[in-house]
């Protein structure tokens, strides 16, 4: 392996900033100090502390508000990091961006933007950043988690090495993990609130094609955890698959839920409970489903609760030789497995691991391209070695076409 050493700057303290810093300890080589920054610093301080007694790396810590640009890129200058790491919530995408070309850093991460009123997932604000970024010579890299990320070069993968032409791909999420909660979600209670309130959309014969939200289900027969019953979503990879995979005729993406999971849901719904426009109460604005984040778990505290197991990955058809074939390439990952490694749940695992190898491509030189890139843009036999090395090894089942 190249070896480089370079300084990092993660910006968020939630559950995927406490992985991305575990994992980024892991690989002091590379990573050769660690800079730990979010709105609150007493978060970013337990992270390091839990990193020093686990991982041996003493990080340093700062506090700051990364809607904030001049004072991001005042930090940024002042720390020269090679590489941000944004794993803050969407709605610091751009702010993060603009600080990165100030200052003269590259940027990653691994949710696309949304504006903050508005539940949209579209990569149409983060791209048109492309040109600036090209031209500073600066490296973007864009939904480095694992769903978007990992299914993104899991695409890409496939693509290179087991097919000719893909025709049809479906991403699917299940995660079987079971917390003892009546309710609560997996990583922040608002953004995964808004992904799956809104209509399902899938992209077939070179259109969008909406559907009810959570009106299209079927059982698929997972490995390693068995049928599931899984709801077609709309989920944001599959905007720049649909236009990065040559060919493709059809791509959907599909999670799992439990029917008590959906009953809650329902009921908060219908009560009103997940709008985010901001209602009157007593005087004060109030979006309900900020409220509602902030009566349910933090997800960081259902770590040491979870137990059972994720299965995440792509079913892929297409040509060979001629010849159909079909593929499921995928991770499984155990919850207490991860808790064990890093104080966390698979959900922040699965996604931290992955922000910290996109990391690695970049800084090791191998993904430094100037420019906005999406994961299925870029070479992915460095990035799926790597998963295996960091732990979220992957298998791939050869499928009856038809079935
Ligand atoms: P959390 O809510 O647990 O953590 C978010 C962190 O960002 C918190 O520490 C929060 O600070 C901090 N933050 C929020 N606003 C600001 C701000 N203005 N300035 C500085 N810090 C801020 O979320 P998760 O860790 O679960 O998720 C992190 C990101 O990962 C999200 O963008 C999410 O969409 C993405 N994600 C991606 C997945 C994938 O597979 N691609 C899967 C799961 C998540 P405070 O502690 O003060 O609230």
């Amino acid at each position: 392996m190249l070896m480089v050493m370079s300084k990092v700057i993660i910006i968020g303290a939630g559950g995927v900033g406490n992985v991305t810093a575990h994992k980024c300890a892991q690989v002091p080589e590379v990573f050769s100090e660690i800079v730990l920054a979010s709105r609150t610093l007493e978060k970013c301080d337990a992270i390091a502390a839990d990193v020093l007694a686990k991982q041996g790396i003493q990080l340093r810590t700062q506090q700051i508000d990364a809607d904030d640009v001049a004072a991001t890129t005042a930090l940024l200058k002042a720390e020269e990091p090679a590489l941000l790491i944004n794993v803050a919530l969407p709605y610091q995408d751009l702010p993060l961006m603009d600080a990165c070309l100030a200052a003269g850093v590259d940027y990653l991460d691994t949710a696309n933007y949304e504006p903050p009123n508005e539940a949209k997932f579209e990569y149409k604000w983060q791209w048109a950043y492309h040109e600036r970024f090209r031209d500073a010579g600066l490296t973007a890299l864009l939904g480095s988690g694992f769903d978007p990320g990992v299914t993104n070069v899991f695409c890409a993968y496939a693509l290179k090495h087991h097919f000719d032409a893909i025709e049809t791909i479906d991403i699917l999420d299940a995660n079987t993990g079971d917390h003892g909660y009546p309710f609560a979600t997996n990583f922040n209670p608002e953004i995964n609130i808004r992904e799956i309130t809104q209509n399902g959309r899938y992209w077939e014969a070179g259109e969008w094609k909406e559907v009810a939200p959570m009106s299209v289900h079927k059982v698929y027969d997972f490995p390693v955890v068995g049928p599931q019953d899984a709801y077609l979503l709309y989920h944001e990879e599959l905007e720049s698959l649909s236009q990065n995979i040559p060919g493709l005729k059809r791509i959907r993406f599909w999670m799992t839920f439990s029917e008590k999971y959906l009953t809650h849901l329902r009921v908060l719904e219908n009560v009103g409970m997940t709008a985010i426009e901001a209602i009157d109460f007593k005087g004060t604005k109030i979006a309900p489903l900020e409220f509602l984040k902030a009566v349910l778990p933090d997800p960081a505290s259902l770590g040491p609760r979870t137990r059972g197991k994720t299965c995440i990955g792509c079913d892929i058809v297409g040509i060979k030789d001629g010849q159909a074939k079909r593929i499921f390439i995928y991770n499984s990952c155990d919850h207490e497995a991860c808790y064990r490694e890093v104080s966390s749940q698979a959900i922040s695992y699965t996604t931290g691991v992955p922000a910290m190898i996109g990391a690695q491509m970049i800084l090791r030189g191998l993904w430094k391209t100037p420019g906005v890139w999406n994961m299925e843009t870029r070479d992915p036999d460095p990035f799926m070695a790597e998963l295996k090395l960091r732990g979220l090894a992957w298998e791939i089942l050869e499928l009856p076409v038809n079935q």
